[in-house]
């Protein structure tokens, strides 16, 4: 096996743990999976490793640090552990704090315990992954890579809402963004198909997974993103409401009785996609739904593609003008429907789009999927674990030379 130096990449959740080892260069992945239902009976741990599919059931209630021990227990039996030369963790908030990724040490553990008011279900779960990997690889630096941190060169009035001042500034009630690893990516992905130097490239990039966010990156920096305080906001998302009135919080609060609880589960778990078409919070199953006749189903999909062309028509304010529209995520990477619905409404943009490469993309054609000139729009795969190991092994290569 290749000498490349590898990082391990976690990403914790409250009840899961997802790991990946990935290659620093070629952002291959040569052992993958998922520990998940932590705590409860049915713990169990899946790999893929050579091409195979694994499952192992984990001790009942096992914890992240068991989780943890049994995949060292693997990288061991597989003869990996000689290749991994860092690991890159996943935190979801980094707040103000972090405009970047950051060496853990005491200090970073402490500002991201801080700023978990802001992601009280997310960074408590980041941080007892950080701690049970600092015990089971205490010789490997470990590094904190945050999906707000690209999004913190937001200007102020991006980030602020027209809220009393005094909210931002005692409780930091503000837009933050998420997926902010992704949109980086694949903008700089952008600008090299372009063939720009990143500082001259302005891209709208659409990250469409199961949690949807557009962003505007003017000369390779973010300027406004459509999530906010909370990855609750802006477009339409598989179970997420996107943006809403908030008088409808009254509304359902006063009028109908909701509980903060209830409102947390209607609006995280139960909106989007899922509660429009009372079908599935799943694109794909949405769409076979509809080619069958079904009208909900069409509905709930041309209401996605109506407020996701709304955002990024809106965005072309941010940024000015506009080298490329980028589709990434689930979505984005293998629907075609949903970009050529996207791209019929923002015609007036000068965006025609290419039948026959928008269909190739599905099957993993990467590239332009218009035949006009100027503004391009774009299928770039995302690979949010490629830029946490690249983050790490450079962290780490910084922090040796020192
Ligand atoms: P996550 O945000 O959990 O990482 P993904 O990025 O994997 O999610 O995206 C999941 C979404 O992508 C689902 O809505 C799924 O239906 C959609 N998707 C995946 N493949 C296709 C496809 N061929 N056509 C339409 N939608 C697809």
């Amino acid at each position: 096996m290749s000498k490349t130096p590898h990082a391990l990449v976690l990403n914790c959740g409250s009840s899961s743990l997802k790991f990946a080892i990935i290659n620093g260069q070629s952002g291959e992945s040569i052992f993958s999976g998922l520990a998940e239902c932590l705590g409860e009976r049915d713990a169990r741990l899946k790999w893929l490793f050579n091409n195979e599919k694994t499952k192992q059931d984990l001790p009942e209630g096992a914890s992240h640090q068991q989780a943890i021990d049994s995949l060292v227990a693997l990288i061991h039996q597989f003869e990996l552990t000689e290749l991994i030369t860092a690991v890159g963790h996943r935190v979801v908030h980094g707040g103000e704090t972090f405009t970047q990724s950051s060496l853990i040490d005491n200090d970073v553990k402490a500002a991201i315990s801080k700023v978990a008011k802001l992601a009280p279900l997310h960074n408590p779960a980041n941080l007892v992954g950080i701690e049970a990997a600092q015990k089971s690889f205490a010789d490997l630096p470990q590094v904190a890579v945050f999906d707000t941190a690209f999004h913190q060169s937001m200007p102020e009035h991006a980030y602020l809402y027209a809220l009393p001042k005094s909210l931002y500034r005692d409780h930091g009630v503000r837009r933050y963004g998420f997926h902010g690893t992704s949109h980086s990516y694949v903008s700089g992905e952008a600008a090299k198909m372009l063939q720009k130097p990143l500082d001259q490239t302005n891209v709208i990039t659409a990250h469409l997974g199961n949690g949807c966010s557009v962003a505007a990156i003017k000369a390779g920096k973010s300027v406004d993103t459509s999530m906010g305080l909370t990855p609750l906001a802006g477009v339409v998302m598989g179970t997420r409401s996107g943006d809403i009135d908030p008088g409808i919080i009254y509304y359902l609060t006063e009028t109908l009785d909701y509980s903060t609880q209830q409102l947390d589960n209607l609006l995280n778990k139960e909106s989007g996609l899922k509660g429009l078409s009372e079908i599935s919070n799943d694109c794909r199953t949405l769409e076979e739904a509809m080619f069958d006749g079904n009208q909900a189903a069409k509905l709930a999909l041309d209401i996605f593609c109506y407020k996701l062309a709304k955002q990024i028509a809106a965005y072309m304010v941010a940024v000015g003008r506009l080298d490329a529209l980028v589709f990434t995520g689930g979505i984005g990477e293998n629907s075609d429907y949903i970009r050529e619905q996207v791209i019929n409404q923002l015609g007036f943009l000068g965006l025609e789009l290419d039948d026959a490469a928008n269909v190739a993309a599905r099957f993993g054609a990467a590239g332009s999927i218009c035949r006009n000139d100027g503004i391009q729009a774009l299928v770039i795969p995302t690979n949010e674990e490629f830029v946490i190991a690249s983050d790490a092994l450079r962290l780490a290569q910084l922090s040796e030379e020192k």
